[in-house]
C-alpha cells in the first residue's frame, strides 16, 4: 500500500535505513505479532516456527513496500520512509505527476509478491524432493509463507481504493478522463466498497479484523475524495501573477490551503507562510502540479506586484 502524506509516524520508531529509506515499526505491530503468533501456536511443533512464519510475512511485506519506493524512484519521485503497522505496511511516496509514473510506482509492489511466487513455490517443492520427512515444520513454514504470499498479492490488486489495485485502476483512469476525476471514480468506489464489506464483515460474520481493515479503507477514499474535488477546486481557482512554483513554473493558485502546527488552516502563499492566527511558519509546499516541494514562494521584497521575478 502507499500513501502520499509524509507527516512524522507518531508511536513509531525507525527500525533500520536502506538506500536512505526509513524503514519505521509502529508499536502496535509487535503487539499483534505476539497475538498472531501466540493464536497460531499449535500450527506447528516449537513456538519458534512461528515466529519464523511471522517474520517471514514481515520481510515480505517489507520487500512489497520497497518495491513501491524504488520504482517511484526510478520514474523521479520521492520516497523516504515506509511504516509498518498491523494491517500490513504502508509506503510513503510521491512519484511525479504522470499517469505512467503513479501506475508503475503503484504496480511495482505486487509485482515483487507475483515474482515471490515462484521462488517460494521452488523452495517448497525443493525442500519436499531433497528431504521428504527432514522436518514437517520447514516444509509447513514454506507453505505457509507461500499461501500468504498469494493472498497478500490477490487482496493488494483487488480493485478498492486505496489498495493498490484501487490506486491502479486511479492511474489508468486518469489516462482517459483526467487525473482529479479519475480519483473521484476510483475513490467512491472504494469507499462504497469498503462501508458496504466492512458492514457486512462486522454484522454477518462477526469479523472486527475485516471491519477495522475496511473502516481504514473507507476513511482513505473520504481523504480521496476531498483531495479530488479540492484539488479540481484550485485548478479553476484565479492564480497569483507573480508566484510560481520552481519546478514546474506553474504560477500558484488562490485558496491553496495548510495546515499551521497549531492547525490553523491557511492560504501559505497569501501569507507569505506565516500563520495569520499565531505566527507559526510553514515553509515549505508542495505543488499540486508536480507534486514536487519548495519553499513557500514570496512575492518580490519591493512593490512591483505585476513583474514576474523569475522572467
Ligand atoms: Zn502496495
Ligand atoms: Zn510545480
Ligand atoms: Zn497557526
Amino acid at each position: 500500500m502507499t500513501d502520499p502524506a509524509a507527516s512524522r509516524p507518531s508511536g513509531a520508531a525507525r527500525l533500520f535505513s536502506v538506500a536512505g529509506i526509513d524503514v519505521y515499526g509502529h508499536w502496535t505491530w509487535l503487539l499483534v505479532a505476539v497475538i498472531v503468533v501466540q493464536i497460531r501456536a499449535d500450527a506447528y511443533s516449537s513456538i519458534v516456527w512461528n515466529v519464523v512464519e511471522y517474520l517471514s510475512i514481515f520481510v515480505i511485506v517489507l520487500l512489497h513496500e520497497f518495491g513501491h519506493a524504488f520504482a517511484t524512484r526510478s520514474v523521479g519521485g520521492t520516497a523516504n520512509k515506509i511504516m509498518l503497522w498491523p494491517l500490513g505496511g504502508v509506503a510513503y511516496v510521491r512519484p511525479p505527476a504522470r499517469p505512467g509514473a503513479l501506475l508503475w510506482s503503484i504496480f511495482a509492489g505486487p509485482l515483487v509478491n507475483l515474482l515471490l511466487v515462484p521462488v517460494l513455490l521452488g523452495a517448497a517443492i525443493g525442500f519436499a524432493a531433497i528431504a521428504p520427512d527432514a522436518s514437517p515444520d520447514l516444509q509447513h513454514a514454506v507453505a505457509a509463507i507461500l499461501v500468504i504470499n498469494v493472498l497478500l498479492l490477490v487482496f493488494n490488486l483487488l480493485p478498492i481504493y486505496p489498495l493498490d489495485g484501487g490506486q491502479i485502476l486511479h492511474a489508468l483512469l486518469w489516462f482517459v478522463i483526467g487525473r482529479e476525476r479519475g480519483l473521484t471514480v476510483a475513490a467512491g468506489l472504494g469507499l462504497v466498497a469498503s462501508v458496504t464489506g466492512g458492514l457486512a464483515a462486522v454484522i454477518l460474520l462477526q469479523d472486527f479484523w475485516i471491519g477495522a481493515i475496511a473502516a481504514y479503507a473507507a476513511w482513505r477514499s473520504f481523504v480521496g475524495l476531498a483531495v479530488a474535488k479540492n484539488r479540481s477546486k484550485l485548478l479553476a481557482a484565479p492564480r497569483y501573477p507573480d508566484r510560481s512554483c520552481p519546478h514546474c513554473g506553474e504560477l500558484a493558485p488562490q485558496g491553496l490551503k495548510v495546515l499551521c502546527p497549531r492547525r490553523h488552516v491557511f492560504d501559505p502563499v497569501e501569507f507569505e507562510g506565516r500563520c495569520p492566527q499565531c505566527d507559526s511558519v510553514v515553509d515549505e509546499v508542495i505543488c499540486m502540479f508536480c507534486t514536487e516541494r519548495s519553499p513557500v514562494i514570496r512575492a518580490a521584497p519591493e512593490p512591483q506586484p505585476e513583474s514576474n521575478p523569475e522572467s
